[in-house]
């Protein structure tokens, strides 16, 4: 049994996330998807919490027995943590918000959806703890959403893009398209990539965006600087509204030219990774604390 502000002050030092200040995504997404359905978030969340946007979002019992991981708050982590856990557990999670990029080969997603009230009361009733960190992790040099994917494809000589702290670039054993593809199902547990652009049979460098990758400027930059695999969670926008489709016309027009190999491996799995490998080590050796892993039931959504 660990004491909760112990955990809390050794993550938000790790990651630094009071230096990195309001998180840009959620400060807008959260207001944005509670406040229609009048959802009083403010007071629901920690302090800190409704300040920043990253951190302890919901505090429970002081003594924390395991500390559960997952990336998106989806029912069934949620119901899966509740029912599971002991009083005073805590829940780590990179999203505090479910965001559904859709299927490429099934449905378009929603976006960001809200997590059910009826959840939130439960996690309060049962004095369970609910911790997120967003871009203090995606920046994150050794724990971050990057930097996993970057360790489990055995990445040499990383190289930073300078001025965009999103994407890595490095090389790896040479391989093509197929063999690359084929290498990350695995790695991400997924049934299937999501592809774009050249099929190509020599393969060294690439460039390493999880979660949103699906930014066309970053891409064509990636292309300038000699990147032959552009490796995403996301590289098309599923996102069944006028913005999605916009983001989702863009990046085809961008795939009929390039002579890049564009691999989306889903932008839940290309997060959770993370959690699964470098932070689960790093809890059980720098708290240390037993950790239990909540994978999503569906990647793809
Ligand atoms: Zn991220
Ligand atoms: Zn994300």
């Amino acid at each position: 049994m660990i004491k909760l502000e112990k955990i809390i002050s050794k993550l938000d030092e790790e990651f630094q996330v009071n230096v990195f200040g309001k998180d840009p995504a959620f400060s807008r997404f959260i207001p944005q998807v509670y406040d229609p359905i009048d959802f009083n978030w403010k007071s629901a969340f920690e302090k800190g919490f409704v300040s920043i946007f990253n951190g302890l979002m919901i505090k429970g019992a002081p003594n924390v027995h395991r500390v559960f991981l997952a990336v998106f708050p989806t029912d069934h982590v949620l119901k899966t943590f509740i029912s599971t856990s002991n009083t005073g557990d805590l829940l780590f999670m990179h999203h505090p918000l479910l965001m559904e990029c859709g299927d490429p080969q099934g449905e378009w997603g929603e976006g960001f959806v809200p997590i059910q009230e009826k959840y939130i009361e439960q996690i309060k009733e049962k004095q369970l703890s609910i911790y997120t960190c967003h871009i203090p992790m995606d920046c994150h040099k050794s724990l971050g959403t990057n930097a996993a994917i970057a360790k489990a494809l055995n990445v040499a000589s990383i190289y930073k893009n300078e001025g965009n702290e999103f994407i890595l670039y490095g090389t790896i054993n040479k391989t093509n398209t197929d063999q690359l593809m084929t290498n990350l199902l695995p790695i991400f547990d997924i049934p299937y990539v999501d592809f774009e652009g050249q099929k190509r049979e020599n393969i060294e460098h690439v460039a390493i965006v999880a979660g949103c990758g699906d930014v066309v400027d970053w891409m064509k930059e990636a292309e300038q600087n000699g990147i032959q695999a552009y490796i995403s969670g996301e590289i098309h926008c599923h996102i069944d509204n006028k913005y999605g489709k916009y983001k989702y016309n863009q990046m085809m027009e961008f795939a009929k030219d390039t002579k890049m190999s564009l691999i989306g491996v889903s932008h839940s799995a290309s997060e959770y990774l993370a959690h699964r490998t470098v932070i689960k080590e790093w809890l059980e050796q720098h708290i240390p604390i037993q950790t239990v892993l909540i994978p999503q039931e569906k990647w793809w959504l």
